[in-house]
């Protein structure tokens, strides 16, 4: 293997993020090749017996297994650190297994989790009833409301847990205030990055020790993937995350590898389009809708905030009509361009009622709880012309009685 520029960390911090997301952590064999090759290997081999037990035993570079390094797979996590500016960063099978490596690996029986009460579904379940199976206590809050991270700590408390903005509410927390509260008693915090993507919002920046993603979302941004990423410090990762996952196996395969890997080379252009899209529709639509929500515009609640910690108000659009499920559905049946799907963060753009597919499994009290009403539509803007979204969507509200 040869080292490119791309893999030498004095130079590769020196470039910028543009030339960072194509080059970092490249790569290349002996051909020569441009676009960075696909190691589709479980094991590797070695010259003679001593090699391999001088791997093993930690005394000479090189690979071992693909539970444990792959250069396709670590093309990825060089580029993915680099882009969000953490130490190290490990790829995982799904958005899923990042945040439930983040989590069993950090915390143990006994220990406490404060988490912000509007997650993604399955980030909810975790937290009300995987983790307390293993011991762990947790507390969910209304994370928007600062003071009341701070009332939920205990001494054991460990780790608080949140995503900013919400899926599917567009609620914000303020990580730099929240993340001050975490450290004065001693807990580390964990950020789901998913919705808002490195490109608008850098939480290691913002005083958050951990980040994960589901790269199934923006990173690879052209639905073809499940996919997902832990970010943070070097020793959290040696010490912590790896000491979990190399034995629990939270692996992704070394071809999801590359789809993002050449996903993340298109990664700030895409973002960037998708959130100025998701402006002019957001504009569109509030004129339209009895309740529009959108971090970008200013009759967002915590429209401040989100100027503050966020370069753009994001891809994702909320929307509350008034006439209830069957009007949401009539909007839905009603696109002929927006297709209706629960993914979100593609390059196309899906709509979703969320009271009936995403969070259909979390109760009625927890859906409440969480600002989710059966008139609420979630739009994720991809990067087709807004003019066009706009008029598949003014003529969708007609089909609605809007
Ligand atoms: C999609 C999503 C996840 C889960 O990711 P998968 O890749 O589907 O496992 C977690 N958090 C948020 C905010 C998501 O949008």
């Amino acid at each position: 293997m040869k080292r490119t520029a791309g893999q030498n960390p004095e130079i590769v911090k020196r470039w910028r993020p543009a030339t960072q997301m194509v080059r970092g952590g490249t790569m290349r064999t002996e051909v020569g090749e441009t676009s960075e090759a696909i190691f589709m290997t479980s094991g590797y081999c070695y010259d003679n017996a001593e090699e391999a037990a001088a791997r093993f035993r930690g005394e000479r570079p090189g690979m071992t297994y693909s539970r444990l390094q792959n250069p396709t797979v670590e093309m990825l996590e060089q580029r993915i650190a680099l882009i969000e500016g953490a130490e190290a960063a490990r790829a995982t099978a799904s958005g899923m297994a990042a945040m439930t490596g983040m989590l069993l690996s950090t915390l143990s029986a006994g220990d406490h989790l404060v988490a912000g009460r509007a997650l993604f579904g399955s980030c909810r379940v975790l937290v009300d009833t995987i983790l307390p199976r293993f011991g762990i206590e947790t507390t969910t809050v209304d994370a928007r409301d600062t003071e009341a991270w701070a009332k939920a700590r205990r001494p054991n408390t460990k780790a608080f847990f949140l995503e900013t903005p919400t899926n599917p509410g567009l609620d914000l927390c303020d990580i730099r205030a929240i993340a001050d509260i975490a450290h004065d008693a001693g807990a580390l915090v964990m950020v789901d990055n998913a919705f808002a993507s490195p490109i608008v919002q850098k939480p290691l920046e913002l005083g958050a020790d951990i980040v994960a993603y589901s790269a199934t979302k923006l990173m690879d941004g052209q639905g073809r993937v499940l996919a997902g990423a832990v970010c943070g410090s070097a020793q959290w990762m040696n010490d912590t995350y790896l000491a979990f996952a190399r034995h629990t196996g939270p692996n992704l395969s070394p071809f999801n590898a590359w789809v993002v890997l050449k996903s993340l080379e298109t990664l700030d252009l895409r973002v960037r389009r998708q959130c100025d899209n998701a402006l002019k529709v957001a504009q569109f639509l509030e004129g339209r809708v009895p309740r529009l929500v959108y971090p970008g515009l200013a009759s967002h609640p915590q429209h401040d905030l989100a100027m503050r910690q966020m370069k753009a108000g994001g891809t994702i659009i909320a929307m509350h009509l008034d006439g209830g499920r069957p009007q949401a559905q009539a909007l839905l049946d009603g696109l002929s361009i927006i297709d209706i799907s629960n993914n979100l963060g593609d390059s196309r753009s899906l709509m979703t009622h969320p009271a009936s597919t995403t969070h259909a499994s979390v109760s009625d009290a927890v859906r409440e709880e969480m600002g989710i009403t059966e008139g609420m539509l979630r739009l994720s803007i991809g990067l087709e012309d807004p003019d066009d979204l706009i008029e598949d969507l003014d003529q969708a509200l007609k089909e609605a009685g809007l």
